[in-house]
């Protein structure tokens, strides 16, 4: 079998189950109890922070993070900090911001706001000028990803962070950083420096589902989602301690695992090289950019990707359809169609995402089940 859908979700580590254990089994004291720190369940919940902000290299900024559901909650709760208690205003965010952060933009429509997009050029990237040109005084929120989804195209994320800073002064910086995190090497000190707010999600590197966390620079207020006296008044509910402990273990992995992504990076070239060798038809998406190691997105014309997909699982190799967030959705991807592609292409588009645990094995059976596929349905 070949799972090549990491940008989805990935396995959980077995080191971050190891450390889940005992606070699934023994260590159930409520950790924001009074015994909570005596019998250590509270002390995963701030390992998790400390380890996270190690990984965002920026290990003085542990306590600016909060644990949240994942990134869909953090994106949610990045939107409602900049928007709360305020009538109406403007929102600017790129074109290709993930399907949480679109929803949420849209919601902001409904009650008044205006939301506009800048649009990325056709490898996927948005130009910094295209974010600036949107701004306005009144702008209370820009939104920009740090890498996409769906192609893993790498946004200039600092220059347009910097950008906002002294144009935008009172606007919030966004940045959406869960398909990068144990990917590429972050720093929220260097790269993101301008910004306000930061969203991650552990699933994405070999954590365990169900939990994240919203990064909140100094003097950024969090208006509470869901009520309640945990996380000083700003999350509520009773903290789940077993998956703190498994995301501070994945995020240990993560950082010392990194350099494992020059290996993955040349697994991927070789899917790409062997399949268009194969292949002379297909367009791979992003190619002139700068992009995640991990993800490699192709336009095959003429292929129902769809189809594939489903073809493809029966054989035991998953891959996604553009988003696996949008698949299942007849509609094609937002992603796609600003990068310029037609419905038809859009339609035809198919994801390969890798992960430190692919082999070389499962590229070459991707290969072969994916090539025979496409010469027998053309
Ligand atoms: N943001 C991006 C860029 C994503 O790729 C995803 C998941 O696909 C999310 C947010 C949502 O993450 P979660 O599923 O943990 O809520």
């Amino acid at each position: 079998r070949a799972y090549l859908d990491n940008n989805a979700t990935t396995r959980l580590d077995p080191e971050a189950l190891a450390a889940m254990m005992p606070y699934l089994t023994n260590l159930y004291v409520n950790p924001s109890s009074a015994a909570g720190e005596l019998f250590g369940t509270a002390q995963p919940l701030t390992e998790a922070k400390r380890c996270l902000a190690r990984l965002l290299g920026a290990p003085e900024l542990a306590d600016n993070l909060v644990l949240t559901s994942g990134a869909s909650e953090s994106n949610s709760w990045a939107v409602h900090a900049a928007t709360a208690g305020r009538g109406r205003g403007h929102i600017v965010a790129t074109a290709i911001e993930h399907p949480s952060l679109m929803a949420a933009f849209e919601s902001c429509r409904d009650a008044g706001w205006d939301v506009e997009f800048a649009s990325p050029d056709e490898h996927g990237c948005v130009a910094p000028e295209a974010v600036t040109a949107l701004l306005r005084p009144e702008t209370a929120l820009v939104s920009v990803m740090l890498a996409n989804n769906e192609t893993g195209v790498i946004q200039p994320v600092a220059d347009i962070g910097h950008l906002v800073r002294d144009l935008s002064p009172s606007a919030l910086f966004h940045v959406d950083v869960t398909q990068a995190v144990g990917r590429i090497s972050i720093s929220l000190n260097e790269d993101l420096i301008a910004a306000d707010l930061v969203s991650l999600s552990g699933h994405k590197f070999h954590g365990p589902n169900g939990v994240g966390a919203l990064f909140a620079a100094d003097g950024v207020r969090l208006p509470p989602l869901i009520y309640g006296s945990q996380e000083s008044g700003r999350r509520g509910g009773t903290p789940d301690a077993a998956a703190a402990a498994g995301l501070a273990t994945a995020a240990k992995l993560a950082l010392e695992r990194l350099p494992e992504m020059a290996h993955v990076a040349t697994l991927r070239d070789n899917f790409e090289h062997a399949l268009i060798d194969c292949l002379p038809e297909l367009r791979i998406l992003g190619r002139m950019a700068h992009r995640l190691p991990n993800t490699s997105a192709f336009v095959i014309p003429g292929m129902n990707a769809q189809h594939a997909v489903e073809a493809l699982a029966h054989q035991g190799v998953v891959v996604a359809a553009g988003s696996a967030c949008t698949s299942g959705s007849p509609a094609p991807s937002h992603v796609m169609l600003a990068m310029g592609l037609s419905y038809e292409e859009a339609k035809s588009t198919l994801r390969v995402s890798l992960s430190r645990e692919t082999t070389a094995d499962e590229i070459a059976l991707a290969i072969d089940c994916l090539s025979t596929l496409v010469r027998s349905a053309l």
